[in-house]
C-alpha cells in the first residue's frame, strides 16, 4: 500500500509503498478515509536526531479517519465498513489517567513505549492503518469524515483547552485566540458555540483575519509588537479573562501574557518554543499559565457531538496522497485555509 512517510531527518516527507498491516489481537485494521495534516508534523521532521523519540522511517498522521476493514482476534463491538474516527493520543489504558479517559496524560505510555499514530506508531496518511485498540475509535455515524477528521487533534486540543478555561468566559468576557490556522480556526467557532465571550483574533495576514472572521470573531488584531495594546484598547484596559496562543514562539507568548486581565488563564497550546515570564509583579494578580496536551476520549465524543449539532465546520483543502508532500510544503508556508486533509483512497 501508499503511505506518506518521514524517513530521515531533515529530509521532506515522501510517498511511498509499504506491507499493508494486519491486524494483530486486540487490534483493528482501517481503511482510511481522511487523514488531517497538523503543523506538529513539521516541528518534529524539524527536531535534531537527539530530540526524536522514535526510530524512522515514520508513517505520518495523527488525525485519522476510517472505515473497519478487519478485526484482530478478540475484537467485539465493531461492524466492518463502520466509519470511525481515531482518539490519537493513546495511552497504556489502566493508569490513574487513563482510567478517566485521559489518555493524552497517560503516566505511563513513555516507559512503554506506547506512541501516538503519526508520532512514533504508524500513522494516518497511508491507504489503511492499525489501531491498538478499539476504545481508541469513536463511531462518526453520518459526520462527514472529510471535515470531522482535523476534530479528532484541531478541534480537541483547543476543546481541551477552551474547557478548563469556561468558568471565567462569562457575558462581558474577552477571550484572545492567537493563530487562527488549523487549531486556532476550530477554537473561534468552539468559544462561539460554548461561550459568551467575545472573541479577539490574532494572526500575522489579512487573509487568515478574514477566515477568523468568517468562523465568528468580532475582532481581528494583526499579530505585531502593538498587538496586545490593540487587545487592552479593546477591553477598557482590562484585558482579556481568557487567551489562547496557538503560534506558542517567544513573541506570541509574550503578546499573549500582555493581554491577560486580573485573574484570567493564559494558555500556551502551540508548540513554538517560547516561554511566559511568571512572577508576582510579571503578569496581572492570579493569572494562570498552563501548556496543555491534547484531550480526553471524553472530550472527542464531546466535539464530534458539538459537530453533529451544527456549531463547529472545520474548513479543509483536500488533497491525494500523491499530493501530501505538497500539503506540507502548503502548510510549512502558512499557505493553507483552515485545515488540509489527505483523502489516501479518494
Ligand atoms: P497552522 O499552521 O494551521 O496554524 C498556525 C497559525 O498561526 C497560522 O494561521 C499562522 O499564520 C499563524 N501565525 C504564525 N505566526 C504567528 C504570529 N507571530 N502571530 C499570530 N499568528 C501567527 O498550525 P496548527 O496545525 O493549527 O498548529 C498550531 C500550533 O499548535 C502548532 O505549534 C502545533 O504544533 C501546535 N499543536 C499543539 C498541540 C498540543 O496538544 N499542545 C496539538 C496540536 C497542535
Ligand atoms: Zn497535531
Ligand atoms: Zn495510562
Amino acid at each position: 500500500m501508499k503511505a506518506v512517510q518521514y524517513r530521515a531527518v531533515g529530509a521532506a516527507p515522501e510517498v511511498v509503498t509499504v506491507q499493508r498491516p494486519e491486524p494483530g489481537p486486540g487490534q483493528v485494521l482501517l481503511k482510511v478515509t481522511a487523514a488531517g495534516v497538523c503543523h506538529s508534523d513539521i516541528a518534529v521532521m524539524g527536531m535534531p536526531a537527539e530530540a526524536l523519540s522514535f526510530p524512522l522511517p515514520l508513517t505520518l498522521g495523527h488525525e485519522g479517519a476510517g472505515t473497519v476493514a478487519a478485526l484482530g482476534q478478540g475484537v467485539t463491538g465493531l461492524a466492518l465498513g463502520e466509519s470511525v474516527a481515531v482518539y490519537g493520543p493513546w495511552g497504556c489504558g489502566t493508569c490513574v489517567m487513563c482510567a478517566q479517559g485521559k489518555e493524552n496524560y497517560c503516566l505511563r505510555a513513555d516507559e512503554l513505549g506506547i506512541r501516538p499514530p503519526g508520532l512514533g506508531a504508524p500513522g494516518a496518511l497511508a491507504e489503511y492503518m492499525l489501531v491498538d485498540d478499539p476504545r481508541h475509535l469513536v463511531p462518526l455515524g453520518d459526520l462527514d469524515p472529510v471535515t470531522a477528521v482535523p476534530l479528532t487533534d484541531a478541534g480537541l486540543t483547543p476543546y481541551h483547552a477552551i474547557k478548563t478555561s469556561l468558568p471565567k468566559l462569562v457575558p462581558g468576557s474577552t477571550a484572545v485566540v492567537i493563530g487562527t490556522g488549523g487549531l486556532g480556526h476550530v477554537a473561534i467557532q468552539l468559544l462561539r458555540a460554548l461561550t459568551p465571550a467575545r472573541v479577539v483574533a490574532l494572526d500575522v495576514t489579512e487573509q487568515k483575519l478574514e477566515l477568523a472572521r468568517e468562523v465568528g470573531a468580532h475582532e481581528t488584531v494583526l499579530s505585531d509588537e502593538h498587538a496586545a495594546a490593540r487587545v487592552r484598547e479593546l477591553t477598557g484596559g482590562l484585558g482579556a479573562q481568557a487567551v489562547f496562543d496557538f503560534v506558542g514562539a517567544a513573541p506570541t507568548v509574550a503578546t499573549a501574557t500582555a493581554c491577560a486581565a486580573v485573574e484570567s488563564d493564559v494558555t500556551v497550546v502551540g508548540i513554538g518554543g517560547g516561554a511566559a515570564a511568571v512572577g508576582f509583579g510579571t503578569v496581572p494578580y492570579d493569572t494562570a499559565v498552563r501548556a496543555p496536551y491534547w484531550g480526553s476520549r471524553a472530550e472527542l465524543i464531546e466535539v464530534l457531538d458539538l459537530a453533529r449539532s451544527g456549531a463547529v465546520g472545520v474548513h479543509v483543502e483536500t488533497y491525494t496522497l500523491d499530493e501530501a508532500p505538497k500539503a506540507y510544503e502548503r502548510l510549512h508556508h502558512g499557505q493553507v485555509r483552515g485545515r488540509a486533509v489527505i483523502l489516501p483512497n479518494g
